[in-house]
């Protein structure tokens, strides 16, 4: 099957977050997404989210990311068009779209490390980065058999949103590198998002006490 025959023609214009250089951001048209490779999905974007690495790159703060990029790299969308060797997934499907994308070959990959993939240059955060994101009507997704997650029946856009990367950022980052385990007593630094799901995870880890520190003038405590 050709790729050509897969692409969609869609009958509205698809609006995006560009970013244009530091401080500057605009909500306009850009030009209809359509997979470039056989591997690739189309998703129409459901719900989206503004992560904190979006505020550092419009601060100027993440210079890979050029004028003219689209923003964005969470997302939970249904599925709009496929590519040619893409069969485990169908229009229509919804999925949730992670930060990092993996092609689940590469020596990396396979040791469970996807967020070093070799095949996206070493770095499986491309979204929004080094290829165009999430924050728009529409988004390309590249190795998307190995890189989105079907979101079972029922299950709303709001639950599944958070795993796109807050929740797996603080338990992967928090506690599982901190090795928590059942007893323990756990101090979170930060109760943003990141760090609440920190929290939450430790919990489930078994931490016996969990508290968390911030600049606010009383300490929360689980
Ligand atoms: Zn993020
Ligand atoms: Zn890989």
């Amino acid at each position: 099957m050709d790729i050509a025959a897969t692409v969609k023609v869609w009958e509205v214009s698809v609006k995006a977050l560009v970013y244009h250089g530091p401080g500057q951001k605009s909500w306009e048209t850009v030009p209809d997404p359509s997979p470039a490779e056989p591997t690739d999905i189309i998703v129409q974007i459901d719900t989206t989210t503004i992560c904190g690495t979006d505020l550092h790159i419009l601060k100027g703060d993440v210079p890979a990311v050029t004028d003219g990029r689209i923003l964005g790299h969470e997302a939970v969308g249904t599925v709009a068009a496929v590519g040619a060797a893409v069969t485990s997934l169908a229009e229509g499907d919804r999925v949730l779209v992670p930060a990092i994308t993996s092609c689940g070959r590469c020596a990396y990959c396979k040791r469970a490390m996807p967020s070093h993939c070799q095949a996206t240059g070493g770095i499986g955060w491309i979204f929004g980065h080094l290829i165009d994101g999430t924050q728009a009507e529409y988004a390309r997704v590249p190795f998307a058999e190995t890189s989105v997650h079907k979101v079972p029946e029922g299950v709303t856009d709001e639950r599944v949103i958070f795993l796109a990367d807050i929740l797996p950022t603080g338990y992967e980052v928090g506690v599982r590198n901190g090795r928590v385990k059942p007893g323990d007593v756990v101090v979170v630094v930060g109760a943003g998002p990141v760090g609440l799901a920190a929290i939450q995870t430790a919990s489930l880890a078994g931490a016996a006490r969990i508290k968390s520190l911030e600049p606010a003038d009383t300490p929360r405590e689980q």
